[in-house]
């Protein structure tokens, strides 16, 4: 028998079904024309995904069972880290969160970026009502372009408009290919657009980069600078922009004839999109580059139409600084012991709070500091009462206290997220989640909330 979706998607099946237009739950590219084939398993009943088409060779991994992979689908509990973890109920796993977070001074509430937007709408609740300090993964990767956007500005778009008409694209200080490996297939370089229908023969890429990256390799002009020079040739450039004597040659090892060849050519696109990624925000300078890059870009507009936007890393990274920024005013390490929300890089950023041991208790849901932030800043996780929501065993779940299973939203479970450039995606449900776990993480954080209201006397305000 074949079965066809409605996007034209025709399969073979024996007992299969087809799930079309997914979101796939990984990069921020957030691709939303994943086709997923679900079987079930005649012995258990429980489905899986078979198949996956569309998706890059990553975002695949991403949806297929990863054999031989432990998962988490009941509460795991140990009073002290030196002993096994023992199963316990999700009622006494909510009751010892509500406890733990309840009894600490400064507790730290972290993650967020691999689940929903529904799931931190409550992460932010919950937060308020214990007094603590909501922070995520922005904190040590986009965290810069936050603060000069919060700066500066910044003149930008969708990724539908650079589809449609950008003519010039530029990646700077990043490696698509690599790291969103969909991004110049789907969004820039390669794709049709409206008005570009003729795909990669209308448009011009450049690279600039102090490496020879893969995405460098495929471009018109790859430009090549010297480590940490970013913020020298965006001012220089913006000089020349304004007529300006400049003198230096080279500049950040770059030939002052090449600088202003490519202001030439940027300046006789119709529409350019500049995309920026960690090569701008953790070399010298940092929030300083991107302000430079974005005057660059605001300048470019006094010419013709030029739009400026970071490559997001998680799927819902950018979800985090939306939903914060909805709900308390500021976009990420927010502040709540004195019972209102505050916003101080440094000072609230989770990472700087874990590093000078001010967090006497911590919450981690979808992401995995234990791998990623300094080793100092991770001695305290293993020091203090630690929460961890996740799917599977990470290096983080190794230094907690209590393990909550979590559900893989935007696969097993209907969410919504923001992708790169702001535009809010609706995520399918594609199957259902392993018995033992929640429909949805936004479903146990509910839950949690009412226990800790309970606690603390208070109406649930939430709808
Ligand atoms: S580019 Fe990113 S979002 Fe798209 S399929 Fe690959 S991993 Fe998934």
């Amino acid at each position: 028998m074949y079965i066809t979706d409605k996007s034209g998607f025709t399969k073979e099946t024996k007992g299969q079904r087809v799930v079309s237009d997914v979101t796939c739950p990984f990069c921020g590219s957030a691709c939303d024309d994943i086709v997923c084939v679900v079987e079930k398993d005649p012995k258990t009943g429980n489905e899986h995904i078979k198949e996956v088409y569309n998706a890059c060779k990553v975002g695949t991994a991403n949806f297929l069972p990863c054999k031989g992979a432990e998962r988490f689908t009941t509460p795991l509990w140990r009073e002290s880290k030196k002993d096994d973890f023992e199963p316990i109920t999700w009622d006494d796993a909510l009751e010892k969160t509500a406890d733990i977070l309840l009894a600490a001074k400064h507790p730290l509430i972290f993650g967020w970026s691999e689940t929903s937007v529904e799931a931190m709408r409550y992460g932010v609740r919950l937060t308020e009502l214990v007094g603590g300090t909501i922070d995520g993964q922005v904190t040590h990767c986009h965290g810069p372009t936050v603060q000069a956007i919060q700066e500066v500005g910044y003149p930008t778009g969708t990724l539908g408009e650079v589809k449609n008409r950008a003519d010039m694209i530029v990646y700077w200080g990043c490696n698509p290919l690599n790291a969103h490996a969909r991004h110049l297939s789907r969004y820039s370089t390669y794709v049709s657009g409206f008005f570009r229908r003729h795909g990669r023969q209308e448009r011009k890429l450049i690279v600039v980069d102090p490496r020879r990256t893969d995405t460098a390799k495929l471009a018109d002009e790859y430009i090549q600078i010297e480590l940490g020079s970013d913020y020298e040739i965006f001012q220089a450039m913006r000089a020349l922009l304004n007529d300006a004597e400049v003198t230096k040659d080279p500049i950040g090892g770059v030939p002052l004839d090449t600088l202003k060849g490519l202001l030439e050519t940027m300046k006789s696109a119709s529409y350019g999109a500049l995309f920026f990624g960690l090569g701008l925000t953790h070399s010298e300078s940092k929030k300083n580059n991107v302000e430079a890059g974005i005057g660059l870009v605001q300048a470019l507009n006094d010419h013709t139409k030029w739009q400026i936007m970071p490559l997001r890393g998680h799927y819902n990274v950018g979800g985090l600084n939306q939903v914060l920024s909805w709900l308390t005013g500021y976009a990420y390490a927010v502040n709540f012991t004195r019972g209102m929300p505050r916003y101080n890089i440094g000072e609230f950023t989770g990472v700087d709070m874990l590093a000078r041991k001010e967090v006497d208790a911590m919450f981690n849901i979808a992401a995995d500091p234990g791998a990623h932030i300094p080793q100092k800043a991770a001695m305290t996780m293993a020091e203090i009462p630690l929460i961890c929501c996740d799917i599977h065993p990470t290096p983080t779940t190794e230094l907690a206290n209590l393990i909550l299973p979590g559900t893989h939203d935007g696969i097993e479970a209907e969410a919504s997220c923001y992708r790169m450039d702001g535009v809010p995606i609706h995520m399918r449900k594609v199957h259902d989640p392993p018995a033992g776990c929640k429909p949805a993480n936004h479903v146990f954080l509910e839950e949690l909330v009412k226990i800790v209201e309970k606690k603390l006397e208070l109406p649930h305000v939430m709808q």
